[in-house]
């Protein structure tokens, strides 16, 4: 249950109430659990959520995305690397197999699938790379890693399907999207 303090703010469309985290769930087994059973809430909560200004609701999710983020810690989760389709550049395979001194053509023989239109993915779910929930080329690791889950980008309401395929395994879009429902004043049904 989240301790909050909380005060009201008025934007030009809607209300958002801030509100300063003082707990955020951790445990991937209850983010699981619970994602189960909020199915139908999460659709009433994405049908919501695509109502609101897109500006406002941007700076929301990246003032929550800010306060959330830092108390989570990746390497007790992994869950991205896991399970993300990685997609790649040839400029990023070219960095990474450099990084790993192995020749390009080794390295996409080895790790890399090749699509249409020069897609390049990393070609095995989990990823390669990921060792004991670390990633073993961390400084090579490509852009799709690094901007994952992606909540401080503009257009969020853009990418809502994405996010929410992701919200039964990333604690911090779980996190961030609990308590967007409280600050958009979404109303959950009590069963
Ligand atoms: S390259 Fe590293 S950060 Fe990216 S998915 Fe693989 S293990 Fe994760
Ligand atoms: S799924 Fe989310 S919390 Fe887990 S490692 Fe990836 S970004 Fe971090």
């Amino acid at each position: 249950m989240c301790e909050c303090y909380s005060t009201g703010i008025s934007k030009n469309k809607f209300t958002f109430t801030q509100i300063i985290i003082l707990h955020v769930e951790l445990s991937l087994q209850s983010i699981q659990e619970n994602a189960g059973t909020k199915q139908q809430e999460n659709d009433r909560f994405v049908q919501h959520l695509k109502q609101l200004n897109e500006e406002e609701l941007d700076t929301e999710v990246q003032r929550l995305d800010a306060l959330i983020t830092p108390q989570i810690s990746c390497t007790d989760c992994g869950n991205c690397c896991k399970g993300l389709m990685v997609n790649i550049t040839a400029a990023e395979a070219d960095k990474a197999a450099a990084g790993l001194h192995m020749s390009r053509e080794a390295f996409d023989e080895k790790y890399v699938e090749k699509g249409s239109h020069e897609l390049m993915i990393i070609n095995s779910i989990p990823c390669h790379f990921l060792s004991d929930n670390k990633c073993t080329i961390y400084e090579y690791r490509f852009a799709g890693c690094k901007e994952f889950p992606a909540l401080h980008l503009p257009q969020f309401n853009q990418r809502l399907f994405t996010v929410m395929m992701h919200y039964d395994r990333c604690p911090i879009i779980y996190n961030v999207m609990e308590e967007l429902k409280n600050t958009t004043h979404f109303e959950i049904e009590k069963g």
